[in-house]
């Protein structure tokens, strides 16, 4: 209601500021900002906003540029162009005309560009990578003069951790993007930068209020895309986390929003109850559905409706825009099943369509592998849904992993626990592109959850390095930092020590680390950059042998080489018979260890020592 009255008092408002004729003066935006001659999908759909625009009539004279159909919603203030772009167009600005009659009242140089040599080839991400995800906000402050920004009212506060801006920036990434590779990182996915210009609690940045705009905090679109041109050049790949389901309630189309139906429940606040299941459950209701996809997160996150045609276009073209413009490596798509379910696998089509070779990754938060799996691409799903996506989080594995290092050695827990959990991969078409985690943003540190185990925590490290998977750590879990073992936000994302003027303890340098944070630190290190350099650990055959008396032993190998990895979580040596392992090892009879660099005779028997992980290379 107190949103309907204020639009009807910003349209009297309008109304009355106009001059007599009533036309338009001005444009306020034209979305997306630039386009590009050559794409797959030769439609373009603009979004023209401005005082009363509906009312002109747009014009446009380009060489291989066709003004198709023009689209007006209940709101005058918006009009929608498609335009048909010529695989030959000229690249340059298209003078695009708003008239009235033969009069020209409005004009707009509309940037089309050439498209970089290779975008539509550009490779994604996969097991061959090491992913990092870090909270842009949280991670390094490189530039304190941006903590706060003119019209940004949530102001930088560090010594609030539950929801305060900390300072953290692009200048902070770029900063530590020699300690990123130097850790055996070939990416990074950042939580969102896009503008948060919410009142409060906005460093999280999954509340955007401009869908083409970097973060003042950050710092600009400029900023961004130099970041990942510098990236590249170091073999880093940028991860960019997306947003399709929500938006934040001071986004400016809030203001003036393009169509009434262009939230859900007519941008009502209705909770959502988080029945994921319900999309696919051959038994939910309609209502249900209804309630887990057009319900809202919080009431500060409006929900968009996709099923409105105009803003699906919208939400599509954002997508492939950020991809274009910043040279993307991949999407992580917030919150995926929460939007509407025919919209993803369009939206999914249309960007893999234009990017064969991209690597989308969704976030289902399910420890279910069946919902999981529903998303994938050559799935298929029960309900004929056929997604586009090759990629999702494998929360699965990630909580199987968690719970089972921790628990005792028993008949169905503990190491046999996680031995069972790869029978999922008969769900996932293509396991190997799952992004398996040991933590992220949204979920408690692993050293906390691991007792503050050092054994366990090289466990989990070398298990989500190893396994058939896209392998994903958490900035700081190198150095060992702690969260209560209950979810909070506040506590799972401090600041990276050293990633501030005047911080005790320093990552880069190691000064103030503990010995074991230092251990942990060079552990890392070792296992993510010797990885790069194993093709069986890129896309090798698993396998495993069932785990007896308190160990775990399995294979990578892709025909060449062989990888033995063996664990022990008993708290005494354990002494294995090298013959039961003859199946996977082919007749090799020893290994170098990779972190000790010794060599290891299996030819008889072999000693695993108490609260130990081993990594081998067969010869
Ligand atoms: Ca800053």
């Amino acid at each position: 209601m107190i949103v309907r009255a204020l639009l009807r008092l910003l349209a009297l408002v309008a109304a009355l500021a106009l001059p007599a004729f009533g036309a338009a003066q001005s444009l306020q935006r034209v979305e997306p900002p630039s386009w590009w001659v050559g794409m797959q999908h030769p439609r373009l759909q603009l979004m023209v906003h401005g005082p009363r625009i509906a009312e002109t009539t747009p014009a446009l004279q380009h060489p291989g540029v066709r003004l198709v159909s023009t689209t007006r919603t209940a709101n005058p203030n918006y009009l929608f162009i498609d335009l048909e772009i010529a695989p030959d167009a000229t690249p340059g600005p298209v003078d695009l005309q708003f008239r009235r009659g033969e009069t020209v009242l409005l004009r707009h140089a509309y940037p089309l560009q050439a498209r970089a040599p290779g975008s539509a080839q550009r490779r994604g991400f996969g097991p061959q990578d090491a992913i990092l995800n870090l909270m842009p906000d949280r991670f390094a402050n490189g530039n304190p003069a941006n903590d706060d920004a003119p019209g940004h009212p949530d102001r930088a506060d560090r010594r609030n951790v539950s929801a305060g801006r900390h300072g953290g920036d692009l200048q902070g990434m770029e900063r530590l993007l020699d300690y990123i590779v130097g850790l055996g990182y070939t990416m990074v996915w950042p939580t969102p930068l896009l503008e948060n210009n919410q009142k409060a609690y906005s460093y999280h940045g999954y509340a955007a209020t401009d869908l083409y705009k970097v973060d003042a905090r950050f710092g600009s679109n400029e900023d961004y895309r130099r970041l990942v041109s510098t990236m590249r050049g170091k073999g880093l790949g940028m991860i960019q986390d997306i947003v399709l389901n929500h938006i934040g309630s001071e986004h400016w189309w809030l203001k003036d929003l393009p169509s009434p139906d262009w939230l859900t429940f007519g941008g009502r606040y209705v909770g959502t109850e988080h029945h994921r299941t319900a999309v696919m459950d051959p038994y939910a209701t309609e209502e249900d559905r209804r309630n887990f996809t057009q319900g809202w997160f919080t009431p500060n996150m409006p929900d968009l409706n996709q099923r409105h045609p105009l803003l699906a276009t919208y939400l599509i073209q954002h997508s492939i825009w950020w991809v274009e413009y910043a040279g993307l490596a991949g999407i992580r798509t917030d919150t995926y099943g929460y939007s509407d379910t025919a919209f993803l696998g369009e939206w999914s089509r249309r960007v893999m369509a234009e990017y064969p070779q991209l690597t989308i990754v969704g976030e289902e938060w399910s420890g279910n592998p069946l919902v999981v799996a529903y998303w994938l691409r050559e799935r298929r799903n029960a309900d004929g849904f056929v997604s586009h996506t090759p990629s999702m989080m494998d929360f699965p594995l990630h909580e199987t992993m968690r719970r089972a290092l921790v628990d005792d050695e028993q008949m169905f827990k503990g190491f046999r626990d996680l031995y069972a959990a790869m029978v999922n991969d008969l769900l996932y078409p293509e396991p190997q592109r799952m992004v398996y985690f040991e933590g992220n943003h949204d979920v408690p540190r692993i050293w906390s959850v691991l007792n503050e185990d050092l054994a366990l925590w090289k466990m989990a490290m070398v298990h989500v390095a190893t396994m058939p998977r896209t392998p994903q750590f958490y900035y700081g879990t190198e150095v060992l930092m702690t969260s209560p073992r209950q979810r909070d936000d506040g506590e799972t994302r401090r600041g990276l020590p050293g990633g501030w003027a005047g911080d005790a303890v320093d990552v880069v340098s190691g000064r103030g680390l503990s010995a074991q944070q230092r251990e942990a630190q060079a552990f890392l290190r070792r296992l993510l950059t010797w990885r790069k350099t194993q093709p069986a650990l890129h896309g090798g055959r698993f396998t495993h042998y069932a785990p007896e008396r308190g160990t775990y032993v399995y294979f990578r190998q892709d025909g060449q080489r062989a990888v033995m990895v063996a664990m022990n979580k008993a708290r005494e040596a354990v002494t294995l018979e090298a013959g039961r392992f003859r199946e996977a090892m082919g007749g090799r009879t020893a290994g170098t260890d990779v972190f000790s660099g010794q060599t290891v005779s299996l030819r008889e028997r072999f000693t695993l020592p108490a609260r130990s992980v081993t990594v081998l290379e067969l010869h």
